[in-house]
């Protein structure tokens, strides 16, 4: 999908296999820039959830028959191009509903387990309510701890800040790897270097950080990572988390029920081992196949293209912002990927939203489901812009007429 004369990133072409790009908003152009909430689906991705109902369908794992030993076939299949896909070994890889639920299985089966009184769970101020409730929550019914790490938005993130929270008691070190709000690229190796030293596990939440560029979680050094397939151009009711299987295979199920099992007996069950462990019931078979596709399609291109694209969009993205009297962007830390969050002296974030909405314009606004984020910065919402690898320049002009328009309802022109 790369030019090839040039070898360079033929946008137009991407942008062609994405039916949703087309749709007229309000009778104009489709500007999506809500890529950060959930990306559009490549056609590949639709013919093949098409394709895997019409032709290919039936309950994985239990059956004896050709359609059951072919649905069962694609969804491992899809797996290890998921493990490939961050350098994970299969049985590491764990398929969930997403990454909301990824992490409550963690806090669920690990946090019950290995959490007890006065231990300390350090997180950022930057998680997304997917990443800060369940431990929240898990922390209140154990009697541990919770130590919030607090930064500079404009700035990249501070490895200090970290440094100076861990003690003895760590037990847990969770960050995003992206902010959702920020953008802010969290130094993961580093941080889970760190974690090592005192034995602490991490967690990374990759929701943003997957979708944008390369990650290798043994490179990486994390315990475990985990993303939504909704934000990997794949469907949604799939998500992955990766557990190292040192941690995986000592832990407890988070759910129980078929196809989790070794042996039942009326007294006593014996548990499958990990993934299969923590996939009960029957798992979203056509929703992972598709993630398998998605990742066919990302790795078509190349993560790194999309990843140097989407880094001159942004940048554009920034520019075309920053010249526009009155928009102030919210963290402006040099290292960052996918989103800019922006608010404006004259309108509500949700105005702004509303009407750039009929200027065919998608943003998000509010708290981005971080409240903490916002509230530590004294600000209740802001506007959210962020990109894809079908995002273009055209994308943010259309934003920036858009907002010119917000400036002349509001008086500020
Ligand atoms: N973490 C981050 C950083 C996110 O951006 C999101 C989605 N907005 C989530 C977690 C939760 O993902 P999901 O709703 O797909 O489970």
């Amino acid at each position: 999908m790369l030019n090839e004369n040039t070898n360079s990133y033929n946008i137009e072409f991407i942008r062609s296999q994405f039916p949703a790009l087309n749709v007229r908003v309000w009778n104009k152009r489709l500007s999506y820039l809500d890529s950060a909430a959930s990306m559009q689906k490549p056609k590949v991705v639709l013919d093949n959830i098409q394709e895997n109902y019409s032709s290919s369908y039936s309950n994985v794992h239990r059956g004896l028959h050709y359609l059951s030993e072919k649905a069962t076939e694609s969804y491992e299949n899809s797996r290890i191009k998921v493990a490939n896909f961050i350098n994970a070994n299969e049985n590491e890889i764990i398929f969930t509903s997403g990454a909301t639920a990824a992490i409550n299985l963690v806090a669920y089966s690990w946090g019950n387990q290995n959490l007890n009184k006065n231990d300390e769970i350090i997180l950022t101020i930057a998680e997304h309510h997917a990443n800060f409730v369940p431990w929240q929550y898990i922390a209140k019914s154990k009697g541990a701890k919770i130590k919030v790490v607090h930064y500079n938005p404009d700035e990249d993130f501070d490895l200090s800040k970290i440094k100076g929270l861990i003690t003895n008691k760590t037990k847990l070190i969770t960050f995003p790897h992206v902010s959702n709000v920020l953008g802010t690229v969290f130094p993961v190796k580093e941080i889970c270097s760190l974690a090592k030293q005192v034995g602490a596990v991490t967690l990374v939440d990759g929701c943003q950080g997957a979708i944008h560029f390369k990650v290798d979680v043994k490179e990486l050094g994390c315990d475990f990572y985990c993303f939504s397939g909704h934000k990997l151009y794949g469907p949604t009711g799939i998500g992955v988390l990766y557990g190292s299987i040192n941690l995986t295979s000592a832990m407890p199920p988070f759910m129980c029920g078929g196809d989790m099992i070794d042996v039942v007996k009326i007294n006593e069950t014996t548990y499958a081992d990990p993934p299969l462990r923590f996939e009960a019931g029957t798992p979203p078979i056509v929703q992972a196949i598709a993630l398998g596709k998605a990742i066919d399609w990302v790795n078509e291109i190349g993560l790194e293209n999309i990843e140097k694209h989407e880094k001159k969009v942004l940048s554009y993205g920034i520019d075309k912002l920053n010249s526009i009297k009155g928009v102030k962007i919210f963290g402006k830390n040099k290292n960052k990927a996918g989103v800019i969050s922006f608010t404006m002296d004259c309108a509500h974030a949700h105005d702004i939203a509303t009407i750039v909405d009929r200027e065919g314009v998608a943003v998000r606004a509010g708290h981005h489901c971080a409240q903490p984020l916002l509230d530590a910065f004294n600000i209740v919402s802001t506007t959210r812009a962020s990109v894809g690898a079908y995002s273009d320049f055209d994308d943010f002009d259309q934003l920036a007429n858009a907002l010119t328009k917000v400036k002349k309802i509001f008086g500020a022109l």
